[in-house]
C-alpha cells in the first residue's frame, strides 16, 4: 500500500491548547506523523510518495470561500494585532446571539472556530493546505486503480465544517477527498469515520446529500467532545435523509462492543454500494490514549482493517486523531496491514 506524506505537516506546531481547565502543550503535535511514517517504513508497508499540488480548488468544493480566505490571512491579522504568538479565540456564539462576521481578528477567530484547542500558528495555512493535497493525491491513486492508499494527513480534518475549524482540524481532508471522488466520476462515495470523536464536520458537510453516505462510530456526545452533534437520531436531512449514520458508544467500551458497531456500519455501507470508501482513520480509540476513554487494543486495529477490507471496495485511509503518540504508528499501520491481509 502506498503512503502519501510530506514534511510540511511540521509547519503546524502549536504551543498550547485549552483542555481540562488548563493551557497544556498541544496533544496534536508533529511527532504524531513522524511516529506513523517511521512505522510505515519499518514495516515496509509500501512506497512513500509526496503529494501533488492541487491548490485551493478542491478545498473550495467543500469549504466556504470566506472561511478559506479567513484561514489564509488569520495569522497575519493576528500578528498585526497581538504579536507573533499562537492565536486562540476568546469566546463563542450562544443561542440568541447573532452570527454576524466581526471586523477584528479576535471576533473572526470566535466566529469561525468552536474550541480553544486549535491554535492558528505561523505555518497553519501551509500545513493545512498540504494535508488536503495529501488526501487528494491519495484519492487520485485510488481512482487510478490502487486497492488501498494511506493519506498520512496532519493536521487532521474531520472536525472541520464547511465554514468553521476546531478539534485540531482546519480543512476536512476526508470530505475533500470524498468530493474529489465524486468530481472524478464516482456516483456514490462512503465516508467511514472510526476516530474516537464524532466526525461533526464531515456530517455537516454532507448532511443534505444522498450521494455521499457518512457513518461515524464514536464516543457518545452526551459524554464526550464535541458534545453538540453525533447523536443516534441524526440521520440526514432532505435528500440526505437516511444517508448519515451515527453509532455513539459509551465510555469504557472494548472490542466486544466496538466490533458489532463496526459490523453495523459495514452492513449499511455495503447496502449503499459505494464506488469508493474514505476511512477517517483515528486511533484515539486506543486503551492508553490520554484524552479518550475507549479500550481498544493493538490487535483490534488489525481486525478493523480486515472488516473494512471485506467490503471489497477501493479504499482511501485518511489519518485523523490518536494521541498515545508512541503507539500511534503501531495502531495506524495495524489497520492498514489488516486491510492488506484481507484484500
Ligand atoms: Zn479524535
Amino acid at each position: 500500500m502506498k503512503t502519501i506524506f510530506t514534511e510540511d505537516h511540521r509547519l503546524q506546531d502549536g504551543k498550547a491548547e485549552l483542555i481540562d481547565g488548563k493551557l497544556m502543550p498541544c496533544f496534536e503535535m508533529p511527532r504524531r506523523a513522524e511516529i506513523v511514517i517511521a512505522r510505515v517504513r519499518d514495516q515496509k508497508l509500501g512506497e512513500v510518495v509526496a503529494p501533488e499540488r492541487f491548490g485551493t480548488d478542491p478545498v473550495l468544493r467543500v469549504h466556504k470561500p470566506e472561511f478559506v480566505r479567513f484561514l489564509e490571512t488569520a495569522w497575519d491579522e493576528w500578528v498585526q494585532q497581538h504579536g507573533s504568538y499562537d492565536a486562540l479565540p476568546l469566546n463563542w456564539i450562544a443561542p440568541g446571539m447573532r452570527r454576524i462576521l466581526p471586523e477584528t481578528i479576535d471576533g473572526k477567530l470566535s466566529y469561525y472556530s468552536f474550541d480553544a484547542g486549535t491554535p492558528i500558528t505561523a505555518g497553519t495555512w501551509r500545513a493545512a493546505i498540504a494535508a488536503t493535497e495529501v488526501a487528494m493525491t491519495g484519492m487520485k491513486l485510488v481512482k487510478g486503480g490502487e486497492r488501498g492508499t494511506f493519506a498520512l494527513c496532519r493536521p487532521p480534518g474531520h472536525h472541520a465544517g464547511s465554514d468553521y475549524y476546531g478539534g485540531y482540524c482546519f480543512f476536512n481532508n476526508a470530505a475533500i477527498a470524498a468530493q474529489g471522488f465524486r468530481d472524478g466520476g464516482a456516483a456514490r462515495v462512503a465516508v467511514l469515520d472510526v476516530d474516537y470523536h464524532h466526525g461533526n464536520g464531515t456530517q455537516e458537510i454532507f448532511y443534505k446529500r444522498d450521494d455521499v453516505l457518512t457513518i461515524s462510530i464514536h464516543a457518545d456526545p452526551k459524554q464526550e467532545f464535541p458534545f453538540f452533534l453525533g447523536h443516534a437520531d441524526e440521520r440526514g436531512e432532505g435528500r440526505g435523509e437516511g444517508f448519515h449514520l451515527n453509532l455513539p458508544l459509551p465510555w469504557g467500551i472494548s472490542w466486544a462492543e466496538y466490533g458489532p458497531a463496526l459490523d453495523t456500519a459495514m452492513r449499511r455501507l455495503t447496502e449503499f454500494a459505494p464506488d469508493a470508501i474514505v476511512v477517517s482513520l483515528g486511533v484515539d480509540t486506543f486503551e492508553k490514549d490520554p484524552i479518550s476513554k475507549f479500550k481498544l487494543k493493538h490487535e483490534d486495529y488489525i481486525r478493523t482493517g480486515e472488516v473494512i477490507a471485506a467490503a471489497g471496495k477501493p479504499t482511501l485511509f485518511v489519518m485523523e486523531g490518536g494521541y498515545a503518540v508512541e503507539e500511534l504508528g503501531v495502531n495506524a499501520v495495524n489497520v492498514l496491514q489488516g486491510f492488506e491481509a484481507k484484500s
